[in-house]
C-alpha cells in the first residue's frame, strides 16, 4: 500500500473512533460529557504524541539500537525504521573498525616507516618502523609538526622546496634512511622512510672489492707489460738478464693465479650454487699433510709442531684443508726464521678447535677486528712479499660460516698469535 494511506488511514481511523465515542457520550448522556470526552481523549493523544517526542529525543542522545523504544500507532513503524537504520549503522561501523584494526597491523608489519601528517605537517599517525628509524613515539609525538621531530636540516630543506619526484637519502641517528613524501587527499601528506644502510654497506663493500681486486690484478699486469715491453724493444737482451725477466714475469703471474683462485673460492663460498656436503674428514691425515705443506712453505727455515687429540668431522674435506692450509701458511709466512709453529686440534669447551700458534710479528688490536675483510693486510709490502693475496682469511671466515663454526685470535705485538677456528661439537660423525 501507499505509505501515506499506510499512515494517515490508522490515523485517522483512530481520530474517528475517539470522536465516534465522543458522539454516542454526547447523545446519551448530553453535551458536556460528550465534550468532555473528546477533550480528553485529544489531551491523552498529545500526551502519547509528546512522551514518544521525548523518548525519541532522549535516544538520540545516545542512538543504540538495543534502547530503542516500543512504539504505539504511527510510532511503532517510525521506531522499527529508525531501529532497520542503525543496526545497518552499526554493522557498517563494525567492519569499517575491524577493517581499520586490520589495516593499522598491516602498516605495523611493514619493514617501511609510514608517518602520515595534515597540511601544516602535525603528526597524526606513525607505524612502528617510522618510529625506529625518525625516533619519534607516537604516544607522544602525536600532533606535533614533524619538522620539529625529524631536525635534520636536508630534511627541512626537502619539505620546504617540496620538490618530492626525487627520494631524499638521509644519514640520521647513525642509519641511512631514504625518504619519500607522498601528497594525499586535502593536502595530507605520508612521510615513508626506508632503512637501507644495509644496502649502502653492501653497496660499498662491492665497491671496495672491485676496486681493491682490479688494484690487486693490475699490479702484476704492469710490471709483465713492462718486461715485454723491453723484450720486444730489445731483441739483443743478454741471456741472463732475459732470465731474470722471465723468472719475474712467471712470479707475477702466478701472482694472478693466486688471486684469481682465491676470488673463485670466495665466490663459490659465498653462492647458494654450491651447498655444503659433508663427509667424513680424516683430521689426523690433513692436518698432517696441512702440516707439510706449511714444512714446505718454510723451508727449513721454521719449527713446525703437530698435536692431534680430537675426533674425526662431518664437514666439506677441500673447504676445511684450505681455511687450516691458510692459518699454518700465514703463522709461517709472519714469523721470522728460527719460530715456531704449532698446529694442535683438540676438544674444548663444547667444541673442537683447530689452533695455529706462532712466535711471529703479532698483531696490533685495532686491526684485529678487520683481518677477515678482503684485501684487508696489517702490512701490505710484508703480505706481497710472502705472497699474500689478502684474501685468506677470508676464505677461513666463510669456510667456518658454513661449518657453523667461527675463527678468533688473539695476538701480542712481537710476541707471536694464536689462531683458533672452532667447529660445533654437531660435527662429530653420527
Ligand atoms: P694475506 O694474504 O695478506 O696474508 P690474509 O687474509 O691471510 O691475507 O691475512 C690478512 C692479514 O692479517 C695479513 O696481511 C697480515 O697482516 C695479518 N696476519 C694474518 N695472519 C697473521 C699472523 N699469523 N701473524 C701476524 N699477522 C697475520
Amino acid at each position: 500500500m501507499n505509505p501515506k494511506l499506510l499512515f494517515w488511514v490508522p490515523a485517522l481511523l483512530r481520530l474517528g473512533l475517539v470522536f465516534a465515542a465522543a458522539g454516542i457520550v454526547w447523545w446519551m448522556f448530553g453535551v458536556v460529557a460528550g465534550l468532555s470526552l473528546a477533550l480528553a481523549g485529544a489531551v491523552t493523544a498529545l500526551f502519547v504524541q509528546l512522551s514518544y517526542l521525548h523518548h525519541l529525543g532522549e535516544w538520540l542522545n545516545e542512538p543504540h539500537s538495543a534502547r530503542l523504544p516500543d512504539g504505539w500507532g504511527a510510532w511503532t513503524d517510525v521506531f522499527a525504521r529508525l531501529y532497520r537504520l542503525r543496526r545497518e549503522d552499526e554493522r557498517h561501523q563494525a567492519e569499517l573498525t575491524e577493517w581499520l584494526a586490520r589495516f593499522r597491523q598491516a602498516m605495523q608489519l611493514l619493514p617501511e616507516g609510514v608517518a602520515i601528517m595534515d597540511d601544516v605537517l602535525f603528526l597524526e599517525w606513525c607505524n612502528t618502523a617510522a618510529e625506529r628509524h625518525l625516533g619519534l613515539t607516537m604516544e607522544r609525538d602525536k600532533g606535533l609538526r614533524v619538522t620539529n621531530l625529524v631536525r635534520h636540516p636536508d630534511f627541512i630543506d626537502y619539505i620546504i622546496l617540496g620538490r618530492y619526484e626525487q627520494p631524499l637519502t638521509l644519514s640520521f641517528r647513525g642509519r641511512k634512511l631514504e625518504c619519500r613524501i607522498i601528497p594525499f587527499e586535502n593536502r595530507r601528506q605520508i612521510l615513508v622512510t626506508h632503512d637501507a644502510t644495509d644496502t649502502e654497506r653492501i653497496e660499498a663493500m662491492r665497491r671496495d672489492f672491485i676496486a681493491n681486486a682490479s688494484h690487486e690484478l693490475r699490479t702484476p699486469l704492469t710490471v709483465i707489460v713492462g718486461f715485454l715491453e723491453i723484450a720486444m724493444s730489445d731483441p739483443g737482451l743478454d741471456v741472463a738478464t732475459r732470465t731474470t725477466h722471465l723468472k719475474l714475469m712467471t712470479e707475477q703471474a702466478q701472482r694472478m693465479q693466486r688471486l684469481i683462485q682465491d676470488m673463485l673460492t670466495l665466490s663459490r663460498l659465498e653462492s647458494d650454487e654450491f651447498p655444503l656436503r659433508r663427509e667424513r674428514v680424516d683430521m689426523k691425515e690433513m692436518i698432517g699433510s696441512v702440516a707439510a705443506e706449511a714444512r714446505a712453505l718454510s723451508n727449513g727455515r721454521h719449527q713446525v709442531e703437530v698435536e692431534i687429540d680430537g675426533p674425526d668431522v662431518m664437514g666439506s674435506p677441500e673447504e676445511l684443508r684450505s681455511a687450516f692450509a691458510n692459518l699454518a701458511s700465514n703463522a709461517v709466512r709472519y714469523s721470522p726464521d728460527g719460530g715456531t709453529v704449532r698446529l694442535a686440534w683438540k676438544r674444548g669447551d663444547g667444541e673442537l678447535r683447530f689452533e695455529v700458534a706462532d712466535c711471529g710479528i703479532g698483531i696490533d688490536p685495532q686491526h684485529i677486528p678487520r683481518l677477515t675483510e678482503r684485501f684487508y693486510r696489517v702490512d701490505k709490502s710484508r703480505s706481497r712479499e710472502t705472497q699474500g693475496t689478502g684474501l685468506g682469511l677470508a676464505i677461513v671466515k666463510h669456510v667456518l660460516l658454513r661449518h657453523g663454526g667461527r675463527l678468533s685470535i688473539a695476538s701480542t705485538p712481537g710476541k707471536g698469535s694464536t689462531f683458533t677456528a672452532s667447529l660445533p661439537n654437531t660435527s662429530l660423525p653420527g
